[in-house]
């Protein structure tokens, strides 16, 4: 392929990538959206291997089939509610990556066309060096945050005094060490790099809490954007270039907007130290303090005989797959002429946009979803907020516990409904550990079951009235 043709069709692919990024920005036009990034990708794969200097298709394709076997399997595999772990492990491997190619790169400059062994330009010297960095630290911050999310290392931040300055003395060592590197060329130097950008990665993510790690995934999402970004400059590869950036610069947004979800400021998590595991009391509820249980019955009369219900759906109804039953049970009270509507907060359930999925997939009507700040206000004239699963996102500790991981973070204010209902199976705590007040108040009725099975009571309750 001549190179007018290929940069045509690298421009082709990005615009398609561009689109994609348009499209997923709604629910309504999400499929479109993937449909594009589908395309988009498929043009950059067949142009890449358009390319001269392919020595071996066959080791390429072996590669592609191995690569995309274990990516559908684990795709069929994996959890709607196991996500954020899945994104973190992909990440670490497109930060490993990065250093792949970097060190492949510079131990073969020639085959890059950026060079000779210990005669590399400079200009590709830096970028490698930039690209091998971010890489490093993209690799094992995301092992860090994929053993938080699971739960093999301690979701709480580990802090120790002199951190900060560890860390920016490190980042100055790196700096210096990348200088160096760029006009010595030492082989050694390289690896040391990459020692330091693992252990810089390691100790950005240790001190960042439990409750914060919905903001770290994204933010690597955008650092392992800008790890492609460097290394597209190397390879010369414009689609790299413009896919790392959009990447780097979405991944980047999108933990801006989630630190606003969260009120929380985006140094102050990058710094760390903050959204703790525990902060309230004891997890599973206070052993002094009464509920007030009801039932599938229950529920179905409260609801039939009122005028507007909110539902707001969190992390247990993703765990139970409620949201069928959710909507059929939503359906049944509109038929009754009872005003129904979802609020989500931006932080609900394990990752950005997940209730909205889950409700797409159950086919509600994408007007009946409001976003938080849409929805807030109109709690306080609601008759019932049916609460399936959420916890976290309406506790309001958040408002006035300055000590809790959680304090800061907007809520949707469903205290102050008339009947508050929570579909939970305990009084355990949810993801930021602390127990939730609401629990315990007067306007509020436990129905403790499985989301769905208590959804599927409810129908079959109000069906019977
Ligand atoms: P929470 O984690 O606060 O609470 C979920 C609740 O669901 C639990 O209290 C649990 O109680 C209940 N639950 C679990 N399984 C079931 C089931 N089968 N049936 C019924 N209930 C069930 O969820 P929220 O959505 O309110 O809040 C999200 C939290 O996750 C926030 O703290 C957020 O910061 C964090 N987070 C968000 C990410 C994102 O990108 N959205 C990513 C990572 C973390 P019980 O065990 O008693 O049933």
């Amino acid at each position: 392929m001549s190179e007018n043709l290929s940069a045509f069709a690298y421009l082709l692919a990005s615009i398609c990538f561009i689109m994609s990024l348009r499209g997923l920005s709604s629910p309504v036009s999400a499929r479109r959206g993937n449909l594009f990034g589908i395309i988009g990708m498929v043009i950059a794969i067949v142009t890449t291997l358009a390319a001269p200097g392919v020595l071996s298709y066959w080791v390429i394709l072996l590669g592609m089939l191995i690569g995309a076997g274990i990516g559908t399997f684990i795709a069929m595999k994996i959890e709607m509610t196991s996500l954020p772990e899945l994104v973190a492990a992909f990440h670490s491997l497109v930060g490993l990556s990065a250093v792949f190619v970097a060190a492949a790169a510079f131990y073969e400059p020639a085959a890059y066309g950026i060079g000779t062994a210990g005669h590399i330009t400079l200009g590709s010297l830096v970028e490698m060096s930039i690209g091998t960095v971010i890489g490093a630290i993209t690799f094992t911050g995301s092992i860090i945050a994929f053993g938080k999310l699971q739960g093999f290392l301690s979701g709480s931040p580990v802090t120790f005094t002199g951190q900060h300055a560890l860390n920016a003395l490190l980042a100055l060592i790196l700096l210096g060490l990348v200088y160096w590197f760029c006009s010595s060329e030492s082989v050694t130097l390289f690896w040391v790099i990459v020692l330091l950008s693992c252990v810089m990665g390691v100790l950005i993510i240790i001190p960042i809490g439990g409750a914060d790690m919905p903001v770290v995934i994204s933010m690597l999402n955008s650092y392992s954007g800008w790890a492609a970004c460097g290394i597209g400059f190397t390879l010369s590869n414009p689609a790299l270039i413009i896919t790392g950036a959009l990447v780097g610069s979405s991944g980047a947004i999108l933990s801006y907007v989630m630190c606003k979800g969260m009120n929380r400021s985006f140094f102050n998590v990058i710094l760390g130290g903050f959204g703790a595991e525990s902060g309230g009391p004891a997890a599973g509820g206070d052993a002094d303090k009464t509920v007030r249980r009801g039932s599938a019955d229950d529920a179905a009369f409260i609801m039939k005989n009122a005028g507007s219900v909110i539902i707001v759906p969190g992390y247990g109804m993703a765990v139970a797959q409620a949201q069928h039953a959710l909507r059929e049970m939503c359906d049944l009270l509109k038929a009754e002429g009872i005003k129904v509507t979802y609020a989500i907060h931006p932080v609900a359930g394990r990752m950005p946009g997940h209730m909205n999925v889950l409700l797409a997939e159950a086919n509600v009507p994408y007007d009946d979803v409001l976003e938080l700040e849409q929805v807030n206000r109109d709690f306080s004239s609601t008759d019932v907020a049916f609460v399936i699963g959420a916890n976290d996102v309406t506790n309001p500790v958040a408002k006035t516990d300055p000590e809790s991981p959680i304090y800061g973070m907007p809520i949707l204010d469903v205290e102050n409904a008339g009947t508050v209902l929570f579909v939970k199976r305990s009084l355990s705590p949810g993801y930021a550990g602390v127990d939730n007040v609401l629990f315990y108040r007067d306007n509020t009725m436990m129905l403790f079951d499985d989301a769905k099975k208590m959804c599927e009571d409810i129908v079959n309750a109000l069906q019977a009235m």
